[in-house]
């Protein structure tokens, strides 16, 4: 496990996902019954942009420091910079919240956060930046165990997020099967599947396999910043999005053009569709 989060926390592919995480956690506290979101790939919870990692690759600069201190280039920005401002309000960029503390900024008193990260020393460090929260629970385990545990919440509603490092090489077969097996434990929870944009054949292989699972409405969003003419850098990054909430289709329609013109690019573009619809 090489991987660590800091050395990426609030690029451009951050930023995208996480805008939209805000949107769909906003979109479940429209109704007071409680709800629970599952992170099973959490990361560290927070990031130090003025850290070594981060400032060894500045990723940051090119996505949440092209936002930050500027006017929101578009409205459904709203509880995702809000969560942003709130760590920094000395209104320097120097704390960059993760999806769980991002998750945990739009819970209410009864709603339940549970936190599952492999690495050992990214655990520690998410479990004690949670510590004595009594709303959030930590855990050290395979994601896909992770599901297995926790699915169906008691809540009933809620969301799963699967944001795996893309480490393995199977990662994206993993993911779909991932998917599947939780699905059939709770098929009415929202799920949200990030995954890069670099060889369009793997990606393509992978919504074919999340197509195959016989799993409906699954909206499709992708964010690419450079033509897709090579696959040794990050082009982009996509989220699959498993029975999203009613309207974030059209309001990501709205809103993703607005981030590509936001966010520096040599190209790319977006899209928001339906890969599977209800039917
Ligand atoms: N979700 C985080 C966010 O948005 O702030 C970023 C997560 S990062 C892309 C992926 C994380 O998954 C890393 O912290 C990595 O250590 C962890 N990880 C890798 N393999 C894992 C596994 N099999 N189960 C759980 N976590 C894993």
């Amino acid at each position: 496990m090489n991987y660590r989060h800091i050395f990426h926390a609030g690029n451009p592919a951050d930023v995208m996902k996480h805008a939209v995480l805000a949107l769909i956690i906003d979109h479940l506290r429209a109704k007071p019954a409680p709800f629970c979101v599952l992170d099973a790939h959490a990361g560290i919870g927070r990031y130090d942009l003025d850290s070594e990692p981060a400032r060894k690759t500045l990723e940051f600069q090119d996505g949440i420091g092209r936002l930050f201190g500027q006017p929101a280039p578009h409205p459904a920005l709203r509880p995702y910079l809000d969560a942003v401002n709130a760590l920094n309000p000395d209104g320097r960029l120097r704390w960059y919240p993760g999806s769980p503390r991002l998750a945990r900024a739009l819970l209410r008193d009864q709603d339940r956060l549970l936190l599952n990260e492999l690495h050992p020393d990214d655990w520690q460090i998410l479990k004690a930046e949670f510590a004595g929260d009594r709303q959030v629970s930590t855990f050290k385990t395979d994601a896909y165990q992770a599901l297995k545990a926790h699915l169906p919440p008691r809540e009933k509603r809620g969301l799963v997020l699967i944001d795996p490092p893309f480490e393995q090489p199977d990662e994206f077969a993993r993911m779909a099967e991932g998917l599947k097996a939780a699905h059939r434990r709770w098929s009415t929870g929202i799920y949200a599947l990030w995954y890069p944009i670099k060889e369009r054949a793997a990606v393509w292989r992978f919504q074919e396999a999340v197509e195959n699972t016989g799993i409906r409405k699954i909206l499709r969003v992708e964010l690419t910043w450079h033509p897709e003419d090579t696959h040794l850098r990050l082009n982009g990054s996509g989220l699959l999005i498993v029975n999203p909430p009613w309207t974030l289709d059209d309001t990501l329609r709205d809103l993703l053009p607005a981030l590509h013109a936001a966010l520096p690019s040599t190209g790319g573009g977006c899209t928001v569709d339906w890969l599977v619809p209800e039917g």
